[in-house]
């Protein structure tokens, strides 16, 4: 299966991503991840994105888009993958149809401006795994410790109020049409993106009937 998820910053793409992998075994592919590895590693092309990240902004579409075909042409995701981040504009969408991938199901976390403003602050992310949690409505087991890894966990330098205030406005602007551009194709899901965490993987699961 090939699945996107679409939402806005702190809609909790990442947490359902990692339950959809869980239940599918099939892997999930951040752009976001692979920009944050980037940075941390130091690399010249992480130095470059840290400019875009760090104001809120978009990095390059041609930037993402090679970085996104190189890490579905790896063997693990022969089986298909969970897109938590990509395509987050128009022209992303339709390099991923020139790239002849197939997609079978969208979902859209749909989330309140006001709910993702309020998630942000309690945010704390893996900076080894890229797992995220909340320090009050999706708490690691050990205060501040990774479940999956055992790191300890961060919280996301764009994760500040200002940063996700543009973050917001980038996602009405660029990443909104990107949803339209799925919706006029019949195949975008929206799913209600409020309440406790496992309650929102169950109505993923039903819709995408798994
Ligand atoms: P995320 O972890 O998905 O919220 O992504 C964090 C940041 O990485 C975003 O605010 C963007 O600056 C950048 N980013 C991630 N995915 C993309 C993408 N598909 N296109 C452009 N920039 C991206």
């Amino acid at each position: 299966m090939r699945i996107i998820l679409f939402g806005g910053p702190g809609a909790g793409k990442g947490t359902q991503a990692s339950a959809i992998c869980a239940r599918l075994g099939i892997p999930s592919v951040s752009t976001g991840n692979i920009i944050r590895e980037a940075i941390a590693a130091g690399t010249p092309s992480g130095k470059e994105f840290k400019t875009y990240t760090d104001k809120g902004e978009l990095v390059p579409d041609s930037l993402v888009i090679d970085m996104l075909k190189e890490r579905i042409g790896r063997p693990d995701c022969e089986n298909g993958y969970i897109l938590d981040g990509f395509p987050r504009s128009v022209p992303q969408a339709e390099a991923l149809e020139e790239m002849g991938v197939e997609i079978d199901a969208v979902i859209s976390l749909e989330v309140s401006d006001a709910e993702i403003e309020r998630r942000m602050t309690g945010r704390r992310v893996c900076p080894k795994c890229g797992e995220s949690f909340h320090i009050v409505f999706n708490p690691p087991k050990t205060d501040m410790v990774c479940d999956k890894c055992g790191e300890t966990l961060v919280q996301r330098s764009d994760d500040k109020a200002e940063t996700v205030r543009e973050r917001l406005r980038v996602y009405h602007s660029q990443t909104e049409p990107a949803k339209a551009f799925y919706e006029g194709k019949g195949k975008l899901l929206k799913i209600d993106g409020s309440g406790p965490v496992e309650e929102i993987t169950a109505r993923i699961f039903q819709a995408l009937g798994i």
